[in-house]
């Protein structure tokens, strides 16, 4: 008799899914579309020269392997808020901020989970957009915070359904938390404008909600990384008091390294230093101290002006060639004679283009053409070259005809 045979099977994860149908296809022309990962023209994975360089200077160091501090390596995580809120910031000169390295984004998010959990004196209730990134609602549940859903995204337009968003929002019960993407919307692609954002931020600190900004595409949506932090940087003006998760998997390409950070924007320096005192006896129990190598190359790049401007170019680089390569795919579908309008392929930003094709649609561009991609008509952009583009949009015409 096993302890465990009560146990049923998991159902496998639907990403890791699609990898493995396109693993096991043996069409040369065959394309995967699920991985949420940038590659570059030839397919290939991206190590930032950014990285490289700094890597370097860290080897060269000879540091030493020894534990960081409970919330990380104050270099990297100091700067990394500073990243999210700009150098003018009045928030960080008065030190409001209880800021933590974290796990990646993930890791920012299952803590901000825990110390809201733990400490949210509100409506014990988190509202995340429909849809979202599928870990948002396990992450939260897992804490103990259930998950409500808002309006966002509108399948006849393949954008924003602002009255729908914008209505929900104004109906969440007061004192709750409410999940936002900072930019690049995931699996969407599809952001609020700035005005949109200012709008939004009236109605939340009209409804008296806590915002809880997840922020993992910094630079990577636009290629700017000003600009992509506009939607956090009007909360922080309005005077909200909010916490954040920031990754610096795609931004710097540091996936695996796993180097994030979660804050607290509070309201005095005095209430941050009691937040933080606790982030820190939640953080000793789940993992007792984050990962040093992620955040000694992102410190060391973001603390040096020559490796600072090298990184923000590189940020650009891949912003820019998922941006081209969105306007190359519509305009082949235009040129093929489409009757559709791609015109949110163009619009929507980030990595991911919902392409508003059905389950249907998903299934024969596997079956007849060997591109894979998840069953939502989600398209990650990262998997699209000048080299596979042509017969992407051939496809993606015929099964849409
Ligand atoms: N949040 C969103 C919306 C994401 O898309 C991702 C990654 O895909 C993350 C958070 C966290 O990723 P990571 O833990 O790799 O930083």
């Amino acid at each position: 008799q096993s302890w465990f045979a009560g146990v049923q099977m998991g159902p496998p994860d639907a990403i890791l899914g699609v990898t493995e149908a396109f693993k096991r296809d043996t069409n040369p022309k065959k394309i995967n579309l699920g991985v949420g990962a940038y590659r570059d023209d030839n397919g290939k994975p991206w190590v930032l020269p950014s990285v490289r360089k700094a890597e370097e200077r860290i080897v060269a160091k000879q540091l030493d392997k020894e534990y960081a501090t409970i919330i990380g390596v104050p270099d990297f995580y100091n700067k990394a808020i500073e990243l999210a809120l700009g150098k003018d910031s009045e928030r960080l000169r008065e030190k409001h901020n209880a800021t933590t390295q974290s796990i990646s984004g993930t890791g920012a998010l299952r803590i901000g989970a825990a110390f809201l959990s733990k400490f949210w004196q509100g409506n014990r209730e988190v509202y995340v957009p429909t849809p979202t990134w599928g870990n948002h609602v396990p992450i939260f549940e897992h804490s103990g915070l259930p998950v409500k859903k808002y309006r966002y995204y509108d399948p006849k337009t393949c954008g924003l359904d602002v009255k729908g968003c914008f209505e929900d929002i104004s109906k969440i019960p007061e004192k709750s938390i409410v999940l936002l993407h900072a930019c690049a919307h995931n699996p969407t692609g599809v952001d609020l404008s700035a005005e949109q954002w200012k709008e939004l931020s009236q109605l939340i600190k009209k409804k008296n909600l806590f915002p809880f900004f997840d922020m993992a595409y910094q630079g990577f949506a636009s290629g700017d990384v000003d600009h992509d932090a506009q939607a956090v940087r009007i909360f922080e003006k309005d005077g909200h008091l909010y916490c954040l998760a920031q990754s610096f998997a795609k931004n710097m390409g540091l996936y695996g390294e796993r180097a994030g950070a979660y804050s607290v924007i509070s309201a005095s320096k005095e209430e941050a230093d009691r937040v933080i005192s606790q982030i820190k006896i939640l953080i000793r129990a789940l993992y007792s101290n984050p990962p040093i190598n992620g955040a000694r190359l992102a410190a060391e790049i973001l603390n040096d002006q020559e490796l600072r401007a090298i990184w923000l170019k590189d940020v650009k680089t891949m912003a820019d060639r998922i941006i081209n390569i969105r306007a190359q795919l519509k305009g082949n579908l235009v040129k093929l004679g489409s009757s559709r309008s791609w015109d949110h392929i163009t619009n929507q930003i980030g990595m991911f283009c919902y392409t508003g094709m059905t389950a249907e649609n998903v299934e024969r561009l596997s079956k007849e053409f060997s591109i894979y991609l998840t069953k939502d008509g989600r398209i990650s952009m990262a998997g699209v070259t000048s080299k596979n583009v042509d017969y992407l949009a051939h496809a993606m015409h015929e099964v849409t005809k």
